[in-house]
């Protein structure tokens, strides 16, 4: 299995990655990808790479850090995309969902950066991994800015959440699907008027990767602790229950699509 986003380049894993990598691989996780949200975790993200060949990286400025970046960040992204075992540009995005710690971010600097790294993803030749929290519009209006320069396989959005009409217009551009541990969570979360469960069941389980976003998002019964990348295993047997089929088919085929978008 792939748990395809993931930080354990944040904080929360500087004492113990060691123990969270051996932890995963013991569970039968194959590949683990740490996605940046700025210059310095991307960075992190990049070093997990280099000293752990079943790691890979993703790097790139979120959403929120938009208004947080220095002059030349945009060449310190490009460059990092360079480096090996990098393999996407993310997560970036838009997210218009008020945080207690962050509130919203200017969202003419979020498109600024957003599209910035848009152009990075093509210019490298590599995909994106897109996070989008209340603000599917202007994310399907920004990419579609730039549909015709999309690669073949344009990338993933992480962490999925939203309406069926937004679903299919992800799955339109060529983009596959992450889905995490809140699809073991009961009810609507804020905000949000359709069941993940039944996202999962709208979207082909060949447009399905599998995630954790570990430190957050802990599937049940996890719940209310620290998540890491071990868990993504729950994951995937929560998508089987819900596609009535089994965690073997969802493994295999989840772990494909990741190699695919990934070139792993
Ligand atoms: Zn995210
Ligand atoms: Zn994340």
């Amino acid at each position: 299995m792939v748990d395809a986003h993931c930080h354990l380049n944040f904080q929360a894993f500087a004492q113990d990655y060691d123990e969270a990598i051996k932890r995963a691989k013991e569970a039968g996780v194959e590949i683990i990808i740490n996605t940046g949200t700025s210059i310095e975790s991307s960075q992190k993200a990049v070093e997990l790479a280099q000293e752990y060949e079943n790691l890979y990286a993703i790097v790139g400025i979120h959403p929120h850090h938009a208004d947080k970046v220095s002059k030349g960040w945009d060449k310190e992204i490009n460059a990092l995309a360079k480096m090996p075992k990098v393999v996407g540009i993310g997560e970036v995005g838009m997210d218009y969902y008020s945080y207690k710690s962050n509130g919203i971010t200017d969202p003419k600097l979020q498109e600024e950066i957003f599209r910035k790294q848009i152009e990075i993803s093509i210019e490298n030749k590599i995909p994106l991994q897109i996070h989008g929290r209340h603000a599917g519009k202007d994310i399907i209006r920004i990419i579609s800015d730039y549909k015709n320069q999309l690669l073949d396989v344009p990338g993933m959005f992480h962490c999925f959440a939203g309406n069926m009409d937004y679903l299919e217009k992800v799955l339109d551009l060529g983009f596959y699907v992450g889905f995490d541990g809140n699809i073991t969570y009961k009810g609507l979360a804020p905000g949000e008027d359709t069941l993940l469960s039944e996202l999962v069941k709208k979207t082909p389980l060949e447009k399905i990767i599998t995630e954790t976003d570990s430190p957050y998002l802990p599937p049940v019964p996890h719940r209310g602790s620290r998540n890491e990348p071990a868990y993504v295993i729950i994951v995937g047997n929560s998508i089987a229950e819900i596609k009535n089929t089994s965690f073997d088919v969802v493994n295999q085929t989840s772990s494909d699509n990741a190699k695919r978008i990934f070139k792993l």
